[in-house]
């Protein structure tokens, strides 16, 4: 077994560095398309708090639908189990904003992390918080350790003005008696959920409770319990990465989410969680040299939770 992960982390982000820049930016929103596409950062955190990071792991990104991990944990903290009564645990095997699963299980989503299933979670924070925005960014506040982390309004609005198949996901789960708030305050908080930013470095440190059995790595607090931690964890491994979780389990084999923005974080519970950003993506959604570069690491590690 090596365990010397900044060597291994170094090698791997080399080698998928001089890989022919393969992949696509997303292109749906300017604030996508823009992106220089060359970026490209990891950040690793370790669950002893020591860190190490190469590349633009300093830079912020947009972490789109890695936040639905977040957002995720938050509602089962206040829910429990009850919230698997809203939305199923099931990978979709459909593309991430898919309505055609709906029809069929009558309006209950297959997952927490396709679209339709961060819709429902949106619309069960509503339901259970006084102000879910607020006290959403509140919650992430506190994991990152970032005391001014906020929306980015100019990501939010444009998505808004975009967001065609979200809005008939959220009406369309409304019409089975899934949501219960009105569709453009669960749009509207959807929306600005997907719109944080942030760097390879904050967001490993950001998932840390999760590599820890569900408490913050810098103090030990416990965020949620061990049990759900890895339930959360069992869900970003098996539907984490859009119609490619089986690939990303099968090639790296770690719980991870994705986001179309071109990150990716990835974990080895009691261990690490490491967070790669290169916003050119492949067929599947997922970022390029995010995947090629975990995929190097838990290769040359030879550990992953298989
Ligand atoms: N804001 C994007 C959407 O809702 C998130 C996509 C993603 O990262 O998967 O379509």
């Amino acid at each position: 077994m090596n365990s010397n992960y900044q060597n291994i982390t170094e090698n791997a982000y080399n080698l998928s560095n001089s890989l022919d820049s393969k992949g696509k930016l997303a292109t749906y929103i300017p604030e996508l398309a823009n992106v220089d596409p060359s970026k490209f950062g990891v950040h690793m955190t370790k669950v002893d708090g020591t860190h190490f990071g190469m590349g633009d792991h300093l830079e912020k990104f947009s972490i789109q639908s890695i936040t639905k991990v977040l957002s995720l944990a938050l509602a089962y903290k206040i829910v429990g189990e009850k919230l698997w009564d809203r939305v199923d645990v099931e990978p979709s095997g459909t593309k991430f904003d898919s309505l055609l699963l709906l029809e069929s299980y009558k309006g209950i989503p297959r997952n927490p992390f396709v679209n339709s299933g961060a819709i429902v979670i949106c619309d069960i924070l509503i339901s259970h918080l006084d102000n879910a925005s607020v006290d959403f960014l509140e919650f992430v506040r506190d994991l990152s350790g970032i005391p001014d982390l906020t929306y980015s309004d100019q990501i939010a609005d444009s998505e808004k003005a975009t967001g065609y198949r979200n809005v008939a996901l959220c009406n369309f789960i409304k019409s089975f008696g899934n949501i219960q708030n009105e569709p453009n305050v669960v749009l509207d908080f959807y929306f600005d959920m997907c719109s944080i930013e942030m760097t390879c470095q904050q967001l490993s440190h950001t998932f840390g409770f999760l590599a820890n059995g569900g408490r913050q790595l810098v103090d030990g607090r416990k965020i949620i319990s061990k049990s759900k931690s890895k339930r959360i964890n069992a869900l970003m491994l098996t539907c984490g990465f859009y119609d490619e979780s089986g690939e990303f389990a099968f090639k790296v084999g770690l719980p991870g989410k994705s986001g179309v923005g071109g990150g990716i974080v990835a974990l080895y519970p009691h261990n690490y969680t490491i967070a790669v950003w290169s916003p050119k993506l492949n067929p599947n959604g997922n970022s390029f040299k995010g995947m090629k570069l975990l995929e190097e690491v838990t290769t040359h590690s030879e550990l992953s939770i298989f």
